[in-house]
């Protein structure tokens, strides 16, 4: 049989596969059968590409997989969960670095030969300034969601027009590189504008923004891929790289809605950062605190209530315990809830991922639009290791760095009850006002040792 009818029939399955996947992966019960497919899809992509005619030598492309496992397999295996944004991060930045590298060889090989104005150069200028805006961009994101780099947003006088400028001048490079053969020696110029603006792109945006940023820098890679298949001739990547450019477009509004952020914004770079809000260091006011001994008979003899997960718990690998905690609470007759915040932790819901993880029934897990109106009914509002998620500045504050942002609103319980190690800030750098409040008690300390300690004192009440 014909190699290429074989190739072409493996990605014709790889792309069936690959819809199927996304299909499967927007609901939990069927998540795992969409992985599966993902990975066969992408296992059939790779070995119908290792069939074509055009690969020459398998020895380089044999080194580089097995440099590659050794480094991807350890690190899927050793990553923690709460890693994943800047593991996704790092891993934009590779893939998009990539598909720039190959639209810079294929344009010193192709550019001689084609006309001036062809389709195959305006899809190799959209490929290189897409892919390699997004390495840059997704090498700031991954710093700052690493915290090698203040999570705070960058700013300057002027930021938007310099980011304007920019733009256009890489738009006009590539306009010139398109149209006039004599120009190729703007091609450095145009790289380095492109490189130049994904790094301004991402600097102004905060830690609390970091989430749609992934989302669209998902959606920049994937539409490079695409553009890449264009100048290549290869229908996989045309499909593979749209439909992740479609569904990290998608997510990235989905985001944008969630935190209440205009998308035009977040296309351009410029969330509308009002201002850089108080510094992130801890405020040396006056808090309240107790401890578990103290805190339990209150929980006991409250008539309801709501626990808001959020990073802490998943860095501490609470979940079980503070499991654990909702089901002594209910035994005493106690009205239990969880506070869902789509972005508390590191990834889009992934409160909901731990929380099922530890058996929380689903029926316990209310969405914040859903939970904000029950506070003020609320005996105590226990905190357990969200920060920016329940930030009063974010509605009170118009200047704060996440002012808009919507929070659960543990503030207008009776009573507040917040797990934490100390007084630092959380993802988005600033402070909270929270810990400040008449009704807040800080139960200081790690919040998997605090949840043992509070079912502990429960059991012995
Ligand atoms: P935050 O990141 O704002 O704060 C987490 C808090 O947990 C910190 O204040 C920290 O305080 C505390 N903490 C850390 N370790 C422990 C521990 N072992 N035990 C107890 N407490 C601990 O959390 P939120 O979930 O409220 O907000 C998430 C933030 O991350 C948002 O700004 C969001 O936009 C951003 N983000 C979210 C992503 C997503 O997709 N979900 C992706 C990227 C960013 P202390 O050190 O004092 O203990």
């Amino acid at each position: 049989m014909d190699i290429e009818f074989i190739v072409q029939g493996t990605y014709l399955v790889a792309s069936a596969l690959f819809i199927l996947a996304l299909l499967w992966m927007s609901s939990p019960k069927t998540s795992r059968r969409g992985v599966r497919a993902g990975e066969i899809g992408m296992l059939l992509a790779v070995a119908g590409t290792l069939l074509r005619h055009d690969v020459v030598s398998y020895d380089l492309i044999l080194i580089a997989m097995l440099l590659g496992s050794a480094v991807g397999v350890p690190m899927a295996y050793l990553m923690p969960m709460t890693a994943i944004p800047q593991r996704t991060a790092i891993s934009h930045a590779f893939g998009a670095l990539a598909v720039g590298l190959i639209g810079a060889a294929e344009y010193y090989k192709l550019a001689p030969i084609l006309a001036p104005g062809s389709f195959v150069l305006w899809a190799l200028m959209f490929e290189m300034l897409l892919g390699f805006l997004t390495c840059t961009a997704s090498v700031i994101a991954f710093a700052k969601l690493q915290e090698i780099m203040p999570t705070r947003p960058i700013m300057f006088t002027g930021q938007r027009a310099v980011n304007v400028l920019i733009f256009a001048a890489a738009l006009v490079s590539a306009g010139m590189l398109i149209f006039v053969p004599a120009s190729s020696q703007l091609f450095p110029v145009f790289i380095g504008l492109s490189l130049l603006f994904g790094v301004l792109l991402v600097i102004p945006i905060g830690g609390a923004d970091m989430p749609t940023v992934i989302a669209l820098l998902n959606s920049y890679a994937g539409l490079a891929a695409s553009a890449m298949g264009f100048a290549l001739d290869n229908k996989l990547l045309i499909i593979v790289g749209a439909l992740d450019g479609t569904s990290g477009f998608i997510l990235a509004m989905i985001m944008c809605k969630a935190m209440n952020r205009s998308f035009s914004n977040v296309l351009f770079g410029g969330f509308g950062q009002l201002a850089t809000g108080p510094a992130g260091q801890a405020e040396e006011r006056p808090v309240h605190s107790m401890t578990a001994e103290e805190a339990a008979p209150i929980l006991e003899l409250a008539g309801s209530v709501v626990i808001i997960p959020g990073y802490g718990m998943a860095v501490a690998q609470a979940q079980h315990r503070v499991a654990e905690l909702y089901e002594h609470l209910e035994e005493k007759g106690v009205d239990v809830k969880f506070a869902i915040h789509p972005v508390a932790g590191r990834m889009p819901w992934h409160m909901n991922v731990l929380l099922a993880e530890a058996d929380v029934p689903y029926d316990k897990l209310v969405e914040l639009e859903d939970i904000n109106p029950e506070m003020p009914q609320t005996d105590v509002a226990l905190v357990i290791g969200a920060n920016d998620t329940v930030n009063p500045a974010a509605r009170d504050d118009p200047t704060s760095a996440i002012a808009g942002m919507p929070i659960i609103e543990a503030d207008r319980a009776r009573t507040v009850m917040v797990v934490k190690r100390s007084m630092s800030a959380g993802f988005a750098g600033i402070d909270n006002p929270i810990y400040f409040n008449e009704n807040t008690q800080m139960l200081f300390g790690d919040a998997k040792k605090m949840a043992e300690q509070l079912v502990k004192d429960l059991q012995e009440l």
